[in-house]
């Protein structure tokens, strides 16, 4: 079972990887990898079970926050109160947006960054994204308010990017009212 301390922290400069398009068939580490990012991100959603893992609740993680740096990540995502919904998507690229940005209200987090960021970071309202799952099809998803959120912060992260780099440090709060919050 994954832990907090198996997920690298913003001080390691691996999180500034661009990591690698994953090459089919998937390696059993990776489907291992996989099958442990859902279990960690599950249970982070579910109160005691979070309370009694220690887990940090978390709805997203790309490979490289586990050392790895091969594209793919996993999103499971609260739709209706503790119901999930899984998102496995492997050499992700987003092939198109709204025209609309928002911003989570309450600042988004990162299992990688173990403090409180103060600003916000616009992101598209509705995205779509294309990949491949587990055995290498063809997919397509599309996500709106935090999935959509969820999905380019962690494409963010397979491009070595962290979310805190989209803010400005001088006015972490700038052109906030040119975009909804969510
Ligand atoms: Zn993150």
């Amino acid at each position: 079972m994954l832990k907090n301390k198996d997920i690298i922290d913003e001080k390691d400069k691996r999180l500034r990887t661009i990591s690698k398009e994953v090459v089919f068939p998937l390696t059993e580490e990776d489907k291992k990898h996989i099958n442990d990012m859902i279990e960690y991100l599950t249970n982070s959603q579910i109160e005691e079970l979070a309370e009694k893992y220690q887990l940090r609740p978390g709805m997203g993680l790309s490979a490289i926050q586990l050392g790895i740096p091969k594209r793919y990540f996993v999103v499971v995502h609260e739709y209706e109160e503790q119901k999930f919904d899984n998102y496995i998507i492997i050499n992700p690229k987003m092939v198109s947006n709204s025209m609309e940005k928002i911003y989570v209200d309450c600042g988004e987090g990162c299992l990688s960054v173990n403090r409180e960021v103060e600003g916000i970071i616009p992101r598209y309202a509705r995205v779509t994204i294309e990949g491949y799952d587990i055995n290498g099809n063809k997919i397509r998803v599309r996500g709106r308010e935090e999935l959509a959120v969820a999905f380019q912060h962690e494409l963010d992260h397979l491009n070595g990017i962290l979310f805190y780099d989209h803010i400005d440090k001088n006015n972490p709060y700038k052109d906030s009212d040119k975009y909804r919050a969510i």
